[in-house]
């Protein structure tokens, strides 16, 4: 059976999501995740056939889900997503801004574009998404914003300066959002993840990957399902009084 469920309990019946990046690894174990809790996600990705996937893998289970291809850095379509997401389910509790990318090159190497791309997708993705999805949060008087930031954006990374810098972003983006929205009863709180197994992490090599495990205090790197039951912690009632918080789930990387 494909269902992710959470390992910590939560009723989201009735609550409509919109996961970003949920074509493959965190946001597919997100969404479906959030699916399991009774939640319907919205899927938005680039990539049509990874989120016809995790659509497909919701709805064998009996949730219910729906795809919506998006580039997070197209304004005018992640306005349509949020739109089309509010007339089909009639509101908008939870937001999870998890696309993004990686492009690393030491400072001194970094191209134009590989600077400009991280930022576009990372940064302002999270704030077009988050921009969009506040007019029903607001409206409705509740909502949950959660943005995957990274322990990158804490402690910097050689090699990451563009990624980085978005992520360092994504928190005070997340932080400012909190303040702006605790009146209409919206909380805002971002995840920093450590090293989680994914195609994004595969990329590093297992020569790199081998030593990443042993800096990491708990000697592993993390699943999409630690990720995701984070991402459910804060999408539930339990976390009611949180906002403006940066949970690290990094196996004590961080420490
Ligand atoms: P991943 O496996 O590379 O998945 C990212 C997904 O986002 C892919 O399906 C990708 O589509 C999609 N995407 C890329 N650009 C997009 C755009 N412009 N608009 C919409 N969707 C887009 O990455 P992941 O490991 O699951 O990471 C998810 C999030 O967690 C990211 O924000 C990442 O920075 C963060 N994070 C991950 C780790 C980790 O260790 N994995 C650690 C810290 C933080 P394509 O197939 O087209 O690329």
């Amino acid at each position: 059976m494909n269902r992710q469920e959470g390992r910590i309990s939560a009723d989201l019946r009735g609550k409509v999501a919109i996961v970003t990046g949920a074509g493959r690894g965190l946001g597919r174990a997100i969404a479906e995740t959030l699916a399991a809790a009774g939640a319907k996600p919205a899927c938005v990705d680039v990539d049509a056939d990874g989120l016809a996937e995790t659509v497909g893998n919701v709805e064998a289970v009996g949730g219910e889900a729906q795809a919506f291809p998006c580039d997070v850095t197209d304004a005018q379509r992640v306005g349509e997503v949020v739109e089309a997401v509010v007339t089909k389910w009639g509101s908008l509790h939870i937001l999870v801004n998890n696309a993004g990318i990686t492009r690393d090159s030491l400072v001194m190497r970094m191209k134009d574009d590989q600077w400009d791309s991280v930022i576009a997708i990372n940064l302002r993705g999270t704030f077009l998404f988050t921009r969009a999805a506040a007019r029903p949060m607001m409206k409705g008087r509740q909502g949950r914003i959660i943005n995957i930031a990274s322990v990158a954006g804490l402690m910097g990374n050689p090699g990451q300066a563009n990624y980085s810098a978005s992520k360092a972003g994504v928190i005070g983006l997340t932080r400012t959002v909190a303040r702006e929205l605790a009146a209409r009863n919206i909380t805002v709180n971002a995840i920093a993840p450590g090293f989680i197994a994914t195609e994004m992490t595969a990329k590093l090599g297992d020569e790199l990957l081998a030593e990443i495990r042993k800096q990491v205090p708990l000697g592993r790197l993390g699943k999409p399902q630690d990720i995701a039951d984070a991402v459910l912690f804060l999408a539930s009632d339990a976390a009611d009084f949180i906002t403006g918080h940066v949970l690290t789930v990094d196996g004590g990387l961080t420490a």
